[in-house]
């Protein structure tokens, strides 16, 4: 009831669900509320109000990826994680907007509807999480789920003032997450503390026989592990990651967070990661590629809306994906198709293979003399609806901080460290490979 009442007094100016099922909401929850009335809900999740991202399939809720192709297209099972979800009690009670396919960093890219900044509603969320990110930091849910494929979890948890994690590759199954980048997509929780983190984390994480991706690593506790003791941490500060594009106001909020972090008894140094140039070019040639490939099952035939009067098939699958697909889905198929044809492959796709192995060994090598690195989540706070969405370019830096991480595989996680002119900075902290525990603890003593 509080949840409804919440979304009743803030959905108009912040609009963040693009399908919400009360009918469905409210059966589950008597249902939990018989059992625990009996005893028998003993999950820490038992009848929490949920939201999920919409590139995260739902059974029998209606999925859309923000896109026109998907408009009405119900699931017929759950993913991995919404199944997991509903087995720990939690009840989903409607999905989130985000940036069509999770193509972007604003939400401007949704067919639907902007998503408004909860801190100030002339400023985007962030993305492609940001429906995600806005509600729980309009206290609409207690938490949700989004994916991140280089920084769509953490760059709206930063600009929306909440924590989010990123898991490693592999450590959370992506059966069931509409696929956008193959080799990066992560789905992880975005909460209000990082307790909040570490009992989602524990709710999903873990081997999945349907993603073969999955990692067969064994998971902790994650709770447990916040004990609040960082004496001896020690602290890598990439100093490509403080450079000339970052906003000063985030930097010397930075710089604040590891003062703390010296009280507490840890340690910090600056290090190199001499490869972090490259990133965001290597990122958006990958990225691109995989979701041209991924992309083409929306064919007209198979998925989502068809278009009306064709002359033949191939005018059917034309006409379905000129009508379906938006600007930003459509300029990264025509880039990703074009990096992976035969005479363009050795220069673009593979030379950012290459590119992404360089970066994944700055992590290996950084990660191997510091226990987790610290840096912003993102160079700026949020910025204004429509101040970037006619530059593309402009939008993809927004990024720069986050898609290392992501092409590295490691886990990271955005967490509030102050306002800068009212509006939240974020702190983003980068563990080693599965070790979502030591980034937990780490991030949980500084909240
Ligand atoms: N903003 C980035 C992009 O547009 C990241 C998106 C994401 O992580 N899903 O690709």
């Amino acid at each position: 009831e509080a949840s409804y009442a919440r979304i009743a007094e803030t959905e108009a100016s912040i609009q963040a669900f693009l399908t919400l099922d009360e009918d469905r909401a409210r059966t589950a929850a008597k249902a939990w509320d018989e059992q625990y009335a009996k005893g028998e809900a003993d999950s820490l999740l038992a009848g929490l109000p949920i939201g999920i991202k919409d590139n995260i399939v739902t059974d029998g809720l209606r999925t859309t990826c923000a896109s026109r192709f998907l408009e009405n297209f119900v699931p017929v099972y759950d993913s991995s994680v919404s199944r997991k979800l509903k087995e720990a009690g939690a009840i989903t009670i409607g999905k989130l907007n985000m940036d069509e396919f999770a193509m972007g960093g604003s939400n401007e890219n949704s067919a639907y509807q902007t998503t408004r900044n909860p801190w100030d509603t002339n400023r985007v969320p962030g993305g492609s999480s940001g429906g995600s990110a806005a509600s729980v930091a309009a206290l609409q849910v207690p938490f949700s789920l989004g994916s991140d494929t280089g920084g769509s979890i953490r760059q709206p948890a930063s600009y929306c003032g909440i924590v989010g994690l990123k898991p490693t590759y592999g450590r959370v199954s992506r059966y069931g997450l509409v696929a956008f980048a193959s080799s990066l997509d992560q789905i992880g929780p975005l909460t209000r503390t990082v307790e909040d983190a570490a009992h989602v984390l524990q709710a999903i994480a873990g081997y999945d026989q349907m993603d073969s991706t999955s990692a067969n690593v064994e998971v902790s506790s994650y709770p447990s592990a916040l004990t609040g003791d960082v004496k001896g941490l020690r602290i890598g500060v990439p100093k490509e990651y403080m450079g000339e594009g970052v906003d000063p106001v985030v930097k010397a909020k930075i710089m604040e967070a590891l003062k703390v972090y010296e009280s507490l008894g840890a340690t910090w140094e600056e290090v190199s990661m001499p490869h972090t140039e490259y990133a965001v070019a290597a990122y958006y040639l990958l990225a691109s590629s995989e979701a041209s490939s991924n992309l083409a099952r929306f064919d007209g035939v198979r998925y989502g809306v068809r278009a009306s009067s064709p002359d033949n098939l191939l005018d059917l699958y034309v006409k379905s994906r000129s009508e379906g697909f938006g600007q930003e889905v459509k300029r990264r198929i025509m880039l990703g198709t074009y990096a992976l044809s035969s005479g363009y492959y050795d220069a673009f796709y593979l030379k950012a293979q290459k590119v992404r192995t360089l970066i994944k060994r700055d992590f290996d090598e950084a990660l191997s003399r510091y226990d987790i690195l610290l840096a912003p989540t993102a160079p700026t706070t949020a910025f204004k609806i429509g101040e970037q969405v006619d530059n593309p370019l402009q939008m993809y830096m927004n990024d720069i901080l986050t898609i290392p991480v992501s092409l590295a595989g490691v886990p990271a996680i955005s967490i509030p460290c102050g306002l800068a002119d009212g509006l939240p900075v974020g702190l983003q902290l980068i563990g080693k490979p599965f070790d979502e525990a030591g980034l937990l603890k780490a991030a949980h003593a500084y909240e």
